[in-house]
């Protein structure tokens, strides 16, 4: 894993020893020793994570921290505070802050290293959702993180697992008001339980007489419904092992105890913000893909869709020996549609024979909008012959039933023309192949239209 880290602190003895330690585990290395300079560091350059020294002078790490957070061009890099005093308060300010974690001076190298890969995973899964939502469509980063911020208002969904009644107790009262917080006593019950309800976070304590809280967190990182859901660890003074397991294994964070409750709640917001903020990312980037790959008027894939997918289904037909058949089809005298009913009219006779196209095909068949008025179905599987049948079954389910249009129960006759190859054996080619559906259906047109076309080779 390589990944830029920025090492800030105003003593350069305190750099230099953090930089030797990164640099023998290979990250790269970028320094600064005040908070102006880190700041335009990271607005300047690829920041994977920030090591941030909490005193220094004029700006402190709480401010550089607090402005790095704040802007929406540096707010997704993880922050690492170091403090030199083990101090509660420091590091509830430093969570106030927006940083993701904090180290104590004098830095325990396993710590720091796990600490560090684990925000460098989190960071490369935000930048990849980052990329992809910005690439598929222009949307801002910086609205989505606004929405994110309006979003904190509500009350996060919490699961405790932890079988010691006193300590669910004082969890309870912490977060009274907090959290909307489910318990659960039973390990084995409590990662059904976090499968099937969508937490946005959910704490383990370690102290079970007889279960490995580990085991539970790995459990919960593989299976796909909770890969993503925030884990806190309650661990015990001296479980320092155990804890950096633990973040091997995935956890997002822990807490020893006795716990704090102003520790806890920051912990616990900024775990849940993270969450939060990842899974707009997602759904955006998942709405984005669906926007640029379906066809608005009709529901169906688009033609852009098809042209990623269609080498793929023909290489795959290829090489497993499989048969594979298309047809495009055209509506008849659709012009003449659009000239008598206008282009509403034309597009409501466009959606319903959508309708009817994709009542005709299976599942696994591709339908698409080629454009215009123009359909290509890719049939996976499927003999010239039966292609044909297919095509026919289309074509007279178009031509049987009228299509109605507008509101005062107005029909029209509607006709579509169909051409259908399939994969030849020996050489073919994606091109060809589309060639010869466009040949059949120039036919199907010329020969009186409301027919299908079938192209043997
Ligand atoms: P034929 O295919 O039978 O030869 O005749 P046609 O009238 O269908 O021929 P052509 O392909 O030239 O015309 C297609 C028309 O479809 C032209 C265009 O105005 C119309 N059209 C294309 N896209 C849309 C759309 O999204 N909505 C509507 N309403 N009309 C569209
Ligand atoms: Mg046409
Ligand atoms: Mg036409």
């Amino acid at each position: 894993m390589t990944a830029r880290i920025l090492v800030v602190d105003d003593i350069p003895a305190n750099v230099r020893l953090l930089e030797v330690r990164l640099l023998a585990e290979y990250f790269e290395v970028l320094t600064a020793t005040n908070g102006p300079d880190a700041i335009e560091t990271c607005e300047n350059g690829k920041v994977d994570v920030v090591l941030l020294d909490v005193m220094m002078p004029d700006m402190d790490g709480f401010e550089v921290c607090r402005r790095l957070k704040s802007d929406p061009a540096t707010s997704h890099i993880p922050v690492v505070m170091i403090t030199a005093l083990d101090q509660v308060s420091d590091r509830v300010r430093g969570l106030e802050a927006g940083a993701d974690d904090f180290l104590t001076k004098p830095v325990n190298d396993l710590q720091l290293m796990t600490r560090v890969k684990s925000l460098v995973r989190l960071k490369s899964l935000t930048d990849e959702l980052r990329l992809r939502a910005s690439t598929t469509r222009n949307i801002g980063i910086e609205e989505l993180l606004s929405r994110n911020f309006a979003s904190e208002d509500t009350t996060p969904k919490v699961l405790l697992i932890d079988e010691r009644k006193s300590s669910v107790e004082r969890v309870q009262k912490m977060l009274r008001d907090r959290a909307d917080l489910d318990i659960s006593s039973d390990p084995h019950a409590g990662f059904f339980q976090a499968a099937e309800t969508s937490y946005e976070c959910v704490m383990i304590s370690t102290a079970f007489a007889d279960f490995d809280p580990l085991r539970l967190c790995s459990q919960l990182r593989s299976l796909d419904r909770t890969r993503f859901v925030p884990i806190i660890l309650l661990a015990e003074e001296g479980e320092e092992e155990r804890i950096i397991r633990g973040l091997e294994l995935g956890i997002n964070d822990y807490l020893m105890r006795p716990i704090d409750q102003q520790e806890l709640t920051a912990r616990l917001r900024t775990q849940v913000r993270r969450k939060r903020y990842n899974d707009q990312l997602r759904a955006s980037v998942t709405q984005t893909i669906e926007m640029a790959v379906t066809d608005g008027l009709t529901g169906l894939h688009n033609r852009r869709y098809l042209d990623s997918h269609l080498q793929t289904l023909f290489d795959r037909a290829v090489a497993r020996r499989r048969p594979l058949s298309v047809m495009i089809t055209d509506l008849d005298r659709f012009k003449a549609i659009n000239d008598a009913h206008g282009h509403d009219g034309g597009d409501e006779v466009l959606r319903e024979f959508a309708r009817r196209l994709r009542k005709n095909v299976r599942g696994i068949d591709l339908a698409c909008r080629f454009g215009g008025e123009e359909f290509v179905v890719v049939m996976p599987d499927t003999e010239g012959a039966v292609a044909e049948k297919v095509a026919e079954r289309i074509r007279a389910e178009i031509a049987q039933a009228p299509f109605a249009i507008g509101q005062e129960g107005k029909t029209i006759e509607v006709t579509v023309s169909v051409g259908v190859s399939s994969v030849l054996k020996g050489v073919d080619t994606v091109a060809a192949l589309m060639k010869r559906a466009d040949l059949a259906l120039y036919e199907a047109k010329s020969g009186g239209r409301n027919r299908v076309v079938a192209k043997a080779a």
